[in-house]
């Protein structure tokens, strides 16, 4: 008999957040997954587990989950674990379950945080609807694209970001999507816990006065129908600006927050009313 496969969720920064039925699984497999070992050992040792482990690091998944399938294959319970969260969510996991699923093997979850359903369920925005987008793509063409694909659902969208690129996110995603509301929820369970609410911009400019800290999900409400003004409206605008004497670069910017058009869409519009 195959041993079985235990996709087990770790804190995302509380240690209490381990829920019993998870150290109960820790305790009883012959080995335990990590996505970095010593990582996991502080974890471990502050329940008193002493599970082996071996490392499942993300940019090795494809060449290690073989070794681990055939430890299943040979009989073994395993434990998958990551460094904060749910395994497999843009985390290591999804090949080794894949793999897995495909060997014939029991894959049993042992759920617990994950810090994008954490940020969903207490950030304020919709929850009915959501679309979880991970980690943005580093080339702005393709982010932009990834964007342009979402833009017209009415779902929630969620994001992972590093701190370090926040605000720039945050201005992207306001010149992408206009100017929506969101939410950046910031160190989900630790003691600098924050929710941070407004228009992207409104939290672009908040961020972006200091040094973000910490780590963040991005929440940004979906389409609603009434983000996005008519051309019309943007045309009526821009002539009834100009003709007041405003000039155009900033007014396209300062329309771009309210309007739900980019300041260069405004401002190539603007160029062909003057
Ligand atoms: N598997 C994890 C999960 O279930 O949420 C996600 C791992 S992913 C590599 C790490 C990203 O998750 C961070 O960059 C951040 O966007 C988000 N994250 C993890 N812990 C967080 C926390 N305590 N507060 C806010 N965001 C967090």
């Amino acid at each position: 008999m195959p041993g079985r496969l235990f996709v087990v969720a770790t804190p995302i920064g509380n240690l209490n957040d381990l829920s019993p039925r998870a150290i109960e699984t820790l305790r009883a497999v012959s080995v335990i997954a990590c996505e970095d070992t010593r990582h996991t050992r502080g974890l471990l040792e502050k329940f008193g587990i002493a599970t082996p482990t071996v490392s499942l690091p993300a940019f090795a998944e494809g060449q290690r989950a073989g070794a681990i399938l055939e430890r299943l294959l040979a009989g073994a319970d395993v434990a998958l674990v990551t460094d904060a969260g749910t395994p497999a969510i843009s985390d290591p996991g999804e090949k080794l379950v894949l793999e897995a699923v495909a060997a014939g093997v029991t894959i049993i979850p042992i759920p617990g945080p994950a810090a994008f359903v954490a940020a969903l369920s207490a950030g304020g925005l919709p929850t009915g609807r959501f679309h979880f987008l991970g980690f943005l793509p580093r080339q702005v063409s393709e982010a932009k694209a990834m964007i342009d694909e979402v833009s017209q659902l009415s779902a929630t969208l969620v994001l992972y970001e590093s701190p370090r690129r926040l605000v720039d996110t945050l201005e992207s995603l306001a010149e992408w999507l206009g100017p929506r509301r969101a939410v950046v929820a910031r160190e989900l369970t630790k003691l600098h816990e924050e929710f941070g609410r407004g228009t992207l911009l409104e939290l672009a400019e908040q961020y972006g006065a200091g040094e973000v800290l910490g780590e963040v999900v991005v929440l940004v409400e979906g389409r609603t129908g009434e983000t996005r003004w008519s051309e019309d409206e943007v045309r009526r605008a821009l002539t009834a600006a100009l003709a007041a004497g405003e000039r155009l670069k900033g007014l396209s910017t300062d329309l771009a927050k309210r309007s739900g058009w980019s300041a260069q869409e405004l401002y190539r519009i603007g160029l062909g009313l003057k």
